[in-house]
């Protein structure tokens, strides 16, 4: 037995989890695939681990990458765990209490094009939970003229066509800094930036030749280390908490969540209480999946059962009566804690995100929590009323309760990132209800008052 089987409670530092936000397009995918392949190019096998929605890269290859920028001496997080589906999804799953699933955010913004709507969304959503991030001003190889400033340690070498692309790149980046000015944070070129909990810094970097991709690396362990030390200290044996990133249906195994950890330790046989759409689910975790290597997915099965997890990993739990759990709702193991505390704590997390609703109103769907509480925000802000709200996608009870209302302008369902079931469909064209769906949560509030106004002034 090692020294580790032995002991009874393990303190250890986990490693930060990072979320990588930002409008449509601007590259967050991209960005996460540079990332992941610097990581597997930088050589050693297991340079980088594939969990359930998320990538672990160590710290040893953080250093492989950025070269003398990160010395692993002066470091004792062990790496940085990227949540792998970025936008809305990951970032709306965001949770301001507890189970905050991302300790660190990328923002990514496309440097020839700026904020965005999303962006916008993205920059609300940090700020209402304090998740500190930098900015990815991203491709930067598309404006040539990059130009190191006084010699800073950016490994970004272009061959700058004309003095004014050199500006045109500057001017961009200043007006990235300028616009999250505007939302109140105080920003810079990340070489300028001293105290990064103060201060924004931003990185200009490419996804498609990774340049600046090892200074991005650099600045997320550096604040890491710096400011998150003592949050990231776990009790490693403890009860494990995680987040539900999916509820997937997966062949051979019914319905599996796909859950970030944050907290502890999960172990098959463990019993657990998940928030559901109704109430706290109650179950037993029949297996704990994580990815095959990519070397052996071509075979049937796609997963390897583990017995355990610890902190902070992705993984797949396998488990019945998972149905009504919820993307963005918690995850706790109860192990030797009162099982009645346990769940009172899960309600009491869920109670957090419940949404006010009126006898008049629109119904809301969307996919996650975090997004749902997005939403009555939003429609709070515009003194929309919600009769009733709910993450999942639109079904037949939805266009029912719709057509209750009174109002024509309540017989609406606005519908966030979610799908509309067939039976729905039919539904809904057999009845008064209209659906508004979109993916940008301003857009679809805009389409909805455009709605409204337009009927008033059909009326008149
Ligand atoms: P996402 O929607 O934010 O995930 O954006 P994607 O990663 O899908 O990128 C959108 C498009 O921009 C794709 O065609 C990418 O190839 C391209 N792209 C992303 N990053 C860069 C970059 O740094 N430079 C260039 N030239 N193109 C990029």
């Amino acid at each position: 037995m090692s020294d580790s089987d032995t002991r009874d409670r393990s303190e250890a530092l986990r490693t930060p989890i990072v979320a990588v936000l930002g409008h449509v397009d601007h590259g967050k995918t991209s960005l996460l695939d540079k990332i992941r392949g610097s990581a597997v190019s930088e050589g050693e096998a297991g340079a980088i681990t594939q969990h359930i929605g998320a990538t672990a890269v160590p710290l040893d290859t953080i250093s492989g990458i950025a070269g003398s920028l990160v010395d692993p001496d002066d470091f004792d997080l062990p790496g940085l765990l990227f949540i792998d589906t970025p936008g809305h999804h990951s970032f709306s799953t965001l949770r301001s209490r507890g189970g905050a699933l991302a300790d660190i955010a990328v923002l990514v913004v496309d440097v020839n094009d700026g904020f965005q709507p999303q962006t916008e969304e993205a920059i609300d959503i940090l700020k209402r939970t304090g998740t500190p991030f930098i900015v990815a001003a991203n491709k930067i190889d598309t404006t040539p003229g990059w130009n190191p400033q006084d010699g800073e340690p950016i490994q970004v070498t272009y061959d700058s066509q004309s003095d004014r692309a050199r500006s045109r790149l500057d001017e961009n980046l200043y007006e990235i800094i300028g616009q999250l000015s505007d939302s109140g944070f105080s920003a810079d070129l990340y070489w300028r930036v001293q105290d990064f909990q103060a201060n924004v810094g931003v990185v200009p970097v490419s996804a498609v030749t990774g340049e600046g991709v090892p200074d991005l690396l650099t600045v997320l362990m550096g604040l890491s280390q710096r400011y998150m030390k003592d949050q990231m200290a776990i009790d490693v044996e403890g009860p494990g908490a995680g987040t539900v990133l999916e509820v997937k249906e997966e062949k051979g195994f019914g319905t599996t969540l796909d859950v970030v950890m944050y907290d502890g330790t999960i172990r098959e046989g463990d019993e657990i209480v998940v928030g559901g759409m109704h109430e706290p689910i109650v179950t037993e975790v029949r297996a704990l999946l994580q990815p095959k290597p990519l070397a052996e997915i071509r075979t049937e099965k796609r997963f390897d059962r583990v017995d355990s997890v610890a902190a902070a990993a992705g993984v797949k739990i396998a488990a019945p009566d998972l149905e009504d759990a919820m993307a963005g709702a918690p995850v706790r193991v109860i192990r030797d804690r009162d099982r009645e505390a346990v769940i009172a704590d899960v309600e009491s997390e869920l109670a957090e995100i419940q949404v006010d609703t009126e006898e008049e109103g629109v119904v809301v769907k969307a996919d996650t929590l975090g997004s749902l509480e997005a939403m009555a925000n939003a429609l709070k802000e515009a003194e929309i009323p919600i009769l009733r709200a709910e993450v999942g996608d639109v079904a037949p009870r939805d266009v029912a309760v719709a057509s209750t209302a009174a109002e024509a302008e309540h017989q609406i369902i606005l519908g966030f990132n979610v799908d509309v079931l067939p039976n729905a469909e039919r539904e809904l064209e057999e009845s008064d209800v209209r659906l508004f769906d979109d993916d940008v949560i301003y857009q679809l509030v805009e389409d909805y008052e455009t709605f409204v106004e337009e009927r008033k002034r059909a009326q008149q």
